[in-house]
């Protein structure tokens, strides 16, 4: 069937996707001249609020960005009852640069620097998530959803073959809607709890391509979801019991010509090394951009595959950087800190700045741990919001990499986030203190 309609969006520094729907003769007018957005959709916080604090609201009076679409992003939207299409956007100034607000500009200037210094970033993002109970999400809890033998999700789940089979009208229906939208997922997993799945997208020789992929895979899942009578959350922790949701952030670095920079010389190969001393460096000061909301937090437990303890290691997922034990022809490093609700622009942005950094000042990361590193290395790295919050405000990498504004703006709308959420009184203050305190 002919498409009829396509939306047309800009993903804020959140990780939201805001943009207009457009009947299909307004295509070739997009491509020519951009699509028309107020600049406030850059200020927001995830709830839709405006902060005044990023300094863009009343800038000039809200006016309009001219938003260009994003060349090869134009897929279908494979679970609309109406043929629809979809199209990432990204915002420029009236003086044709690119708006600092905008997220994907920040990958950008970061992948070009890598570039300048001949190094090509490949990039990957593997998310996981939770497929709920429609019924039970409706009454305010999660809850795992019925498989088509009529089986709930219980406990004991790890990578069972059977949930494969037991879900495969849903899973099926995202993998053929990813073939579809040239996405590249690649390998699919029943992960370590129940209605937890995960998606390996393929790695991409234009590293921004693959947060692009991120973003039109989660719109995916989330629409297939629904579809099929369920709710996908990418929420980092939505049971307190059960594995957190992470996105982990793939990554290594090719010379003009594509050969992978990190394939010489095994685990002593510099240019690695040097990568890695940065990540772990700049980590610390990172992390309100890896766990960007209040639930982020709830998913750095011990022993949890999400650690916060600053290290490196091959083959191991006890530590925040794992160097993959594979062909050295496809040795990259992962990234397991970023949670699964971490804007995939935002992180991959930060994960490639922090490598960046350490090439350039050439750290040492030290040895690669052996064994379990939640024994070895004491969990240093921010597991508070308002930590990693002020962790990041005195952060002199950050500017320095992403670019001054945006790192402004991001924390801007974090902090105001942040202020807003705990200044409301949770029903469970109630439970325990109204009667005893
Ligand atoms: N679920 C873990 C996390 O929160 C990751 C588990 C894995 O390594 O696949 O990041
Ligand atoms: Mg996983
Ligand atoms: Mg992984």
């Amino acid at each position: 069937p002919e498409v009829e309609q396509f939306e047309a969006f800009l993903t804020d520094p959140s990780g939201v996707q805001r943009g207009k729907i457009l009947r299909r003769e307004e295509l070739v007018g997009t491509y020519k001249h951009g699509r028309p957005l107020p600049c406030s959709i850059l200020s927001l916080d995830i709830t839709g609020a405006d902060v005044e604090e990023t300094g863009l609201v009343w800038d000039e009076g809200d006016s309009d960005r001219a938003c260009m679409p994003v060349p090869g992003t134009l897929t279908l939207s494979p679970w609309r009852a109406t043929p629809t299409a979809q199209l990432v956007l990204t915002s420029y100034e009236k003086d044709g640069s690119a708006s600092e607000a905008d997220p994907r500009h920040a990958v950008a200037r970061v992948v070009e620097r890598l570039d300048q210094a001949g190094y090509h970033p490949v990039a990957a993002i593997e998310l996981e998530f939770y497929l709920l109970d429609r019924e039970a999400m409706l009454g305010g809890r999660p809850r795992p959803p019925v498989g088509k033998s009529g089986f709930r999700q219980g406990p004991l789940q790890a990578y069972l073959v059977q949930d494969l089979e037991d879900f495969s009208p849903f899973l099926d229906a995202v993998y053929a809607g990813a073939r579809a939208m040239g996405l590249p997922a690649r390998t699919l997993i029943s992960e370590y709890a129940p209605g937890q799945f995960e998606i390996v997208l393929g790695h991409r020789e234009d590293a921004l391509r693959a947060a692009d992929d991120a973003i039109l895979y989660k719109r995916l899942v989330k629409g297939v979801a629904e579809q099929h009578g369920y709710v996908a959350t990418f929420m980092a922790k939505p049971y307190a019991n059960y594995s957190g949701s992470g996105m982990h952030v793939h990554a290594s670095l090719a010379d003009a010509s594509g050969q992978n920079l990190f394939a010489g010389e095994g685990e002593a190969n510099p240019l690695l090394k040097s990568a890695i001393g940065g990540l772990l460096a700049t980590m610390a000061e990172s992390m309100a951009f890896f766990a960007p909301n209040a639930n982020s937090y709830r998913r750095f437990k011990p022993n949890s595959y999400a650690p916060v303890g600053p290290a490196w290691a091959i083959d191991n997922r006890s530590v925040p950087v794992r160097v993959t034990a594979g062909p050295p022809a496809s040795r990259h490093l992962e990234q397991r800190v970023c949670g699964a609700d971490a804007n995939p622009y935002v992180a991959l942005a930060v994960v490639l700045a922090g490598m960046l950094e350490g090439i350039e000042k050439g750290i040492d990361p030290g040895a690669p741990i052996v064994g379990n590193g939640y024994e070895q290395i004491p969990p240093s790295l921010p597991t508070t919001w308002h930590g990693a919050l002020a962790a990041a405000a005195s952060s002199d990498f950050l500017p320095r990499q992403l670019g001054a504004r945006f790192v402004e703006i991001f924390l801007a709308i974090k902090k105001a986030e942040c202020e807003r959420f705990f200044a409301e009184i949770p029903d469970l203050d109630y439970s325990l203190y109204l009667r005893l305190a």
